[in-house]
């Protein structure tokens, strides 16, 4: 009995004679071969030794061979090496192929032409031995499914970006309302003082990451003072403007130990001695134009803060935020003295005293005390202005303000309320406490000598005092300005250079 798929060369010879059987076995192949050549696939019948029995056309043309390359008595071991020779089959695929083949099992293989097209070569075994190999052309699938997977990829990253933006969007966003919350911190802050304490906090609390120091310019701008640090244990109290390379340079300067850049002398000094200094940033702080301050940041460890994307970026940013308030509490406070001080002596104007006088009486009433006020008045100044000129007039306004300023009493508010007229709140001060100091004050200004533009001694000037203590000679600041007026105005008549305590009938003077 024979099987269908038997395709042994003498299958149809079992029966008749030789002619007829030759006969038969011719009709048959060429039966077999309108049928395989009739095929949408490629077909190739391999005998149980692995030598071509028979094969279609279109074998041969989805090969790409020519027909010399695969027919009738071709052997599938050289058949199939020299595909693995062209590349259109791995050595692995190679050795596995004839490894099944030879033990009669089924396997299948993908050839890649050197045109692109892929086919599928699926081979079986059939019964009696031997296997039929079949050839389809799958490029079209094999493209598509390519372009899929191409298409998936794309469509995964595209995913992964949006996802990566929005991240970045939302770590943005919470970046922005740390910097605003800051921002309103700093903006309601009342004095530089505030503002120090609000980024000592913030900074420690949001950069966890990293220690810094704030400088700002003494008044004589040849050494910063540390106004505040955060995270650091000892930070140096003053730096010089030539001991930072921001400083020196005009700009943010940022130390990369990996990078080629120079340590800041500031930052040497306080390392021990085999310390390496951190990643550090300086960045001055500008207000209005002016150089006011220095900012030196370090970066200990990188993105703790889940909230900060980039610890660096934040810390300039933070950084520039805390400039601009420094900036503008600066400013504040620059128009605030413009409006309250007197800008030949320093010493507060007639606005700011009615205002501190009322003030104070307010303050004094409700804890039942004392204080005094002083007004004075330069003597004879119209000829000492006549005889040694305006400009050295004021010469002698400064000293005489520089006098008041010496006060030994804390608190003691001096102004200038206008022309060469004075006034002094002093706080707490009984009649005994303020006559003393009037007394002080009325010596220490005749004792002062000036050497004007060094053409020697002006001659001395002298002030006059009228005191007036709050309750007794007034519970109003009008009146009490009006009972010191008084006094003043009789410590002239009684021959200048003393001062008079107010109080009617009982006036005592002293020069
Ligand atoms: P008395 O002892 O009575 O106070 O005499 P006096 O000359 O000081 O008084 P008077 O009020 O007649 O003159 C005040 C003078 O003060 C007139 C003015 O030239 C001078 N003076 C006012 N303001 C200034 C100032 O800002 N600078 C200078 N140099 N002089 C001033
Ligand atoms: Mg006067
Ligand atoms: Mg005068």
């Amino acid at each position: 009995m024979r099987h269908e798929n038997d395709i042994r060369p003498d299958a149809v010879t079992d029966r008749g004679s030789g002619d007829e059987k030759r006969t038969r076995a011719g009709t048959d192949r060429g039966l077999a071969l309108q049928i395989m050549d009739a095929l949408e696939q490629g077909v190739v019948i391999w005998s149980q030794d692995g030598i071509c029995q028979m094969c279609n056309q279109r074998a041969v043309t989805l090969l790409e061979m020519r027909r010399s390359g695969l027919r009738t008595g071709t052997v599938l071991d050289v058949f199939l090496t020299q595909a693995q020779e062209r590349g259109e089959l791995s050595a692995a695929h190679l050795k596995e192929s004839l490894e099944l083949f030879s033990l009669g099992q089924p396997f299948q293989f993908e050839i890649k032409l050197a045109s692109e097209r892929v086919l599928s070569t699926n081979v079986r075994p059939v019964r009696g031995g031997g296997h039929i190999m079949a050839i389809s052309d799958v490029t079209e699938e094999r493209n598509a499914l390519t372009a899929l997977a191409v298409a998936e990829a794309e469509a995964e990253e595209a995913q992964r970006k949006a996802t990566e933006v929005l991240e970045d969007e939302r770590a943005r966003q919470r970046e922005v309302s740390l910097l605003s919350q800051m921002d309103e911190w700093l903006q309601s802050c009342k004095s530089l003082n505030e503002l120090y304490e609000i980024v000592t906090v913030f900074m420690q609390k949001v950069l966890p990451g990293t220690r810094g120091q704030l400088f700002i310019y003494s008044n004589s701008r040849d050494v910063l003072d540390l106004a505040c640090a955060w995270h650091f244990a000892e930070a140096p109290e003053h730096v010089t403007p030539d001991s930072c390379w921001a400083l020196r340079r005009g700009r943010n300067y940022t130390f990369d130990p990996q990078g080629l850049s120079f340590v800041c002398d500031h930052v040497k000094e306080s390392l021990g001695a085999d310390e390496v200094p951190f990643t550090f940033t300086c960045l001055p702080i500008m207000a209005h134009g002016d150089t006011v301050g220095l900012i030196h940041i370090e970066f200990l460890e990188d993105g703790i803060n889940p909230d900060v994307l980039d610890t660096k970026a934040f810390t300039k940013r933070c950084a520039e935020h805390i400039s601009m308030a420094i900036a503008n509490v600066k400013l504040r406070d620059e128009l605030q003295d413009q409006s309250t001080r007197d800008p030949l002596t320093g010493l507060y104007n007639r606005r700011f005293f009615l205002n501190a006088l009322r003030r104070e009486m307010n303050q004094t009433a409700s804890r039942q005390g004392n204080f005094a006020l002083l007004s004075l008045d330069a003597d004879r100044f119209k000829i000492f202005n006549d005889e040694h000129g305006h400009d050295a007039g004021d010469v002698v306004l400064e000293a005489i303000a520089q006098r008041m300023c010496e006060i030994d009493l804390d608190d003691a508010v001096a102004c200038r309320i206008g022309g060469e007229e004075f006034s002094v709140i002093l706080p707490n001060a009984d009649r005994t406490r303020a006559t003393a100091i009037a007394e002080e004050l009325r010596r220490a200004v005749a004792e002062t000598r000036i050497d004007y533009i060094g053409g020697g001694d002006l001659p001395a000037v002298t002030v006059s005092i009228g005191v007036a203590v709050y309750p007794t000679h007034g519970t109003e600041p009008k009146e009490l300005i009006k009972q010191a007026d008084v006094a003043l105005y009789d410590a002239k008549k009684a021959g200048r250079d003393r001062w008079h305590l107010a109080d009617g009938a009982n006036l005592i003077t002293f020069d």
